[in-house]
């Protein structure tokens, strides 16, 4: 069986590492040849070009930033509807949004291929880790086939039903996560305003019900000074972006996440669009004019 891997930045690269080290047979395409080289250094095989990439393959995966790159790929020039073969299955791992997703899958169906929505949680160490969650939307057959795979670079893997609800569960969680990671950036600078040792107030937070993740991922950035991404402000922006226009889609009334929507606005005009998404806490610092631990 031969997968074809599209997409080997933060997330993208770890997760086909551990595919490869898995001992399947992978071909791999990127923009960038450093990434493609990191891949072929372990038994990873370059595709040269994308179309190449995707000819002959059993699996081809994608893991891209934005909707629109990942519709280039799978319908623009040279990409998959072009050159899949008829009973190839196609997994999206990108956070993407149910529209596009179906919109892909459609297209894709009238050429035999089938595509899985397979968004991924739990950050560049996790999929590094091979800890990952996976969730997976689309045809049980497909998901079932693409099993092993999933299980060589994923801990937690959930079928969460039809074609668009794996993305539906990522962008819920995604939308909890920076609310959450902005509540702690705002709880941070509260305490040091008003006084209290940051290392003293984190001690009590983390013992306490106002505990989260998301605290302690921004408190872990906070401590170190370091805003290199991870998982970028971009990123974060767009996944925020898909969760609302859902919530548009559906008249679903959404009072907290279009206020973070703000905080990230905010962060991006200060060209922080590129670093880590806990830099929303600099937001924060550049209003107060100081730093949660000075
Ligand atoms: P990234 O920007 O680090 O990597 C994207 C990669 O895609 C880059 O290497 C880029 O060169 C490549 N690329 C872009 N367009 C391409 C094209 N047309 N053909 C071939 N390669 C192309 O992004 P990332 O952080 O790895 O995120 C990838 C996806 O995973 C995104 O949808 C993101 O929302 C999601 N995600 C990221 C994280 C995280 O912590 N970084 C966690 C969960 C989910």
């Amino acid at each position: 069986m031969t997968i074809a891997y599209i997409g080997l930045g933060n997330m993208g690269g770890p997760m086909c590492r551990n595919i490869i080290k898995g001992g399947n047979d992978v071909v791999v395409f990127d923009l960038n040849p450093a990434a493609v080289q990191a891949c072929v250094e372990i038994g990873g095989k370059a595709g040269g070009s994308l179309a190449e990439t995707i000819q002959g393959a059993d699996i081809i995966m994608t893991s891209l930033p934005m909707p629109t790159d990942v519709e280039a790929v799978a319908l623009g020039e040279g990409g998959i509807l072009e050159n899949a073969k008829e009973g190839a299955i196609y997994v999206d791992l990108s956070t993407n949004s149910p529209t596009m997703v179906k919109k892909i899958a459609e297209a894709l169906e009238a050429k035999g291929v089938r595509m899985l929505d397979a968004p991924v949680s739990g950050g560049v160490a996790g999929a590094e880790k091979a800890s990952i969650a996976i969730m997976i939307g689309g045809d049980r057959q497909a998901f079932q086939s693409c099993l092993p795979v999933f299980e060589s670079f994923g801990k937690t893997i959930v079928h969460t039903g039809a074609l668009g609800t794996g993305s539906v569960a990522k962008l819920v969680n995604n939308m909890l996560a920076f609310c959450n990671m902005t509540a702690a950036a705002e709880a941070m600078m509260l305490g040091a305003a008003a006084g209290i040792d940051h290392d003293t107030l984190t001690e009590v937070i983390n013992n306490s019900s106002g505990a989260s993740f998301a605290y302690r991922t921004m408190n872990h950035k906070v401590t170190k000074g370091d805003w290199s991404p991870n998982f970028a402000v971009n990123l974060a922006n767009k996944d925020l972006r898909l969760a609302l226009e859902l919530a548009e889609q559906l008249d679903v009334p959404m009072t907290i996440a279009p206020q973070v929507k703000t905080v990230f606005h905010a962060a991006r005009s200060q060209g922080w669009g590129g670093d880590d998404v806990t830099a929303l806490m600099r937001v924060y610092e550049t209003l107060m004019k100081r730093s949660v631990r000075d």
